[in-house]
């Protein structure tokens, strides 16, 4: 008899045979029973058995038996097969798919089963109740259709979600869905699942998941976005949503080619209401005038609270400034009408500043800062009135805090240097000194005369002070090159009034000095202009005596274009006038300008002071000047301003005009007495 080939070498075909006991479940049965029932069958039997080691291990092990034959003789084998891992991953599984169904149950979630080829669904109890669908009766389908009782936007959301997981299978299928209820009233669904099988097409077949019921979460975040947008007092706009309808105003406004006001609102007089009645009453008034702002305004304006009582106000479709200023009017009428708070008349008005986009084209925060400033403006000019804020000067504004952070940079950079213009003895020919006068390299505008850029240091303090400084330390540095060159000749820097204004100007002067030891003090002179020097001339008098205690020199720069007294300028130390060049431009042509160069020059001598002539052009004019008494000039026709090097060769080369020289060979010049007289 054949008793059949080692059946358990292949468990997955023949698993253990026709029979076995399960130890746990019944008793064992005795090795007699057991053989008796494999003779009678002529298989493999087999009991499960718990021992335990000698090391106290418990183990669950599979005893078998099954009839062989050997030579020819019918045996029995008999096996034993531990199978303790495999009994605890049973029992794992147990546990977790226990686990499972809890967590379903507890998380209240549907399971469901789409056929994604013919578009059904089916879905347990729980899933049914959620998309409202009554239990299944015995014998009726169970499927409906996915799309059944969502809504069309849905429709597209859930396709798009399905093609989206089809393209990423490795990220679940998440959507939710409204549902709309029979009765009426929508519940919010949440459904994720995973595609699990594929036809021999390699077409999705089948996806599983489940759902869940978000509809009370949906309301949460509801109510949370309402109190994260509206003000709780009044119910407007707060600032969050008024940012984001102001982005969405301006990009119509730009798309239409129309302005978007943009209003601040504060009430005049609302603290003293909230102070007297109490701040409930202060509330219900805000609670009216936000009623009657909103009653002023069409439905594409918008109207929002942004805190205490302030407001911003969106004004869409304007044409022009009048037509705010024309809708804003009637917005303060709104205000302004009387209120009845407590049985008391109340009265509070509005000041209101706007700005207009995109004529102010700025970006959201900015607007509302513009339009801020405007209402402070509004306040500042009496309340109760509108201020419009005036872009262009803002414009202006702005374009000089960034060129002053460029001239600032350009200090750092080094790309500022002095040039210097020399002053000369028209009748002995010889250099007598030079005037420093900044020049701005700049990168791309090429060399920069001061008229370009010496605006800019007005007025800000720390730009002022870098480049006085640099002023000074640049001119000390070209004085010791020219000293090294044998040139010893006095260096002339221009002072603005600001900085000679600033107190302890000398001793900062002095301290400049001192980082330059090798320069003697007598060679640098300051040019200050006549009205620099008038104001607060006591200290201006106390510095300019201490600079020239140093050793320094003084120079009135654009003498004769001020309204100075003379007694006021006798209390100045002074070494020169410079002579203003309009006057020398018109004194060949012009009686008038002729005699008031005479007289600074008679001045000059009276005071007892040096006299230069500034922007000596020709040689006429040289010559005119020498005939009046005045020596020393500065100007275009002996030389433009230059870099010190070339100065160095240029000093060393020049020579006077042929017509001044003959002059030094004349008569000795007027006396200053009779230059005076004249
Ligand atoms: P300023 O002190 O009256 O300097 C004389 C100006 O006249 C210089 O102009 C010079 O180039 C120009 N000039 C010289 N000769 C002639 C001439 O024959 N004809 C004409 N039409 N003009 C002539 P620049 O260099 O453009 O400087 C303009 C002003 O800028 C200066 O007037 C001075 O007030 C100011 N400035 C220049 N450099 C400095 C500086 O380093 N610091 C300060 N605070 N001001 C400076
Ligand atoms: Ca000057
Ligand atoms: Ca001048």
């Amino acid at each position: 008899m054949r008793r059949g080939s080692r059946p358990w070498a292949t468990p997955a075909r023949k698993p253990w045979g026709a029979r076995w006991w399960n130890w746990a479940s019944t008793p064992p049965p005795t090795r007699a029973a057991l053989l008796e029932a494999a003779t009678a069958e002529g298989q493999l039997v087999g009991y499960e058995l718990e021992l335990t080691t000698r090391g106290g291990d418990k183990r669950t092990v599979l005893q078998s038996m099954s009839p062989i034959e050997v030579n020819g003789e019918a045996c029995w084998l008999f096996g034993l097969h531990d199978i303790t891992e495999r009994k605890q991953t049973e029992q794992r599984v147990r546990e977790r798919e226990e686990l499972l169904s809890l967590t379903i149950e507890a998380a209240a979630l549907g399971l469901w089963d789409w056929n994604l080829h013919s578009g059904e669904v089916t879905g347990d109890a729980r899933w049914r109740v959620m998309y409202g669908l009554a239990p299944v009766e015995p014998g009726a389908s169970a499927a409906v259709h996915w799309a059944s009782g969502i809504t069309p936007e849905d429709i597209d959301v859930v396709t798009q979600e399905l093609r989206r997981h089809l393209q990423e299978p490795h990220k679940p299928f998440d959507v939710t869905c409204e549902v709309l209820a029979p009765q009426g009233g929508g519940r919010w669904i949440r459904s994720v699942g995973k595609v699990v099988a594929y036809d021999t097409a390699g077409q999705p077949a089948r996806m599983v998941g489940m759902s869940i019921d978000v509809s009370s979460q949906r309301q949460q975040e509801r109510q949370l976005e309402r109190m994260a947008h509206y003000d709780a007092l009044t119910g407007l706009p707060n600032r969050v949503m008024l940012e984001r309808r102001l982005r969405a105003g301006m990009e119509h406004s730009r798309a239409r080619g129309q302005q978007l006001g943009v209003a601040y609102l504060d009430l005049d007089g609302f603290k003293p209401v909230n102070d007297r009645l109490g701040h409930a009453a202060g509330d219900r008034l805000l609670v009216v005038v936000a009623e009657r702002l909103k009653r002023a305004l069409r439905l594409s304006d918008s109207v929002a609270r942004l805190g205490g009582d302030e407001f911003v106000i969106l004004l869409s479709g304007l044409a022009h400034a009048e037509e705010c200023e024309r809708r804003l009017h009637t917005v303060m009428e709104s205000v302004a009408a009387p209120y009845t708070l407590d049985g008391e008349r109340v009265l509070v008005t509005a000041s209101i500043g706007y700005t207009l986009y995109p004529d102010d084209e700025a970006d959201a925060d900015t607007l509302l800062r513009h339009a801020d400033q405007a209402m402070y403006a509004a306040k500042q000019a009496g309340r109760n009135r509108f201020h419009g804020f005036d872009a262009a000067e803002e414009r202006a504004r702005q374009l000089r805090r960034e060129q002053c952070g460029e001239l600032l940079r350009a200090l750092q950079r080094g790309e500022l240097t002095l040039f210097l213009q020399p002053k000369v003895d028209m009748r002995l020919g010889t250099v007598v000194g030079a005037e420093a006068l900044a020049r701005w390299q700049h990168p791309e505008r090429g060399l920069l005369s001061p008229v370009h850029f010496l605006h800019l240091i007005e007025g800000h303090t720390e730009l002022q002070m870098r480049f006085g400084e640099w002023v000074v330390d640049t001119a000390l540095q070209q004085i010791a090159r020219l000293m090294a060159q044998g040139l010893e000749l006095p260096v002339s820097i221009n002072i603005t009034p600001e900085h000679l204004h600033r107190r302890g100007f000398a001793d900062w002067m002095a301290l400049r000095l001192a980082q330059h030891p090798a320069v003697p003090a007598r060679l640098l002179a300051i040019e200050l202009t006549e009205s620099a020097a008038l104001y607060d001339i006591d200290h201006v008098a106390r510095e300019l005596t201490r600079l020239r205690a140093l050793g320094m020199q003084i120079s009135f720069d654009d003498f004769g274009t001020g309204y100075s007294s003379l007694a006021y300028l006798r209390r100045l130390p002074m070494d020169h006038l410079k002579l203003d060049r309009s006057f020398v431009a018109g004194m060949l042509g012009d009686a008038g300008d002729r005699a008031i160069v005479q007289g600074v020059i008679g001045l000059a001598h009276s005071f007892g002071c040096g006299i230069v002539a500034e922007g000596v052009e020709t040689v006429e004019q040289g010559l005119a000047l020498l005939q009046m008494g005045c020596h020393h000039a500065q100007g275009y026709c002996i030389a433009m301003p230059m870099p010190v090097e070339q100065f160095m060769d240029w000093a060393k080369a020049w020579q006077a005009p042929a017509p001044w020289r003959a002059t030094s060979q004349a008569a000795a010049p007027v006396p200053p007495a009779a230059a005076i007289a004249a």
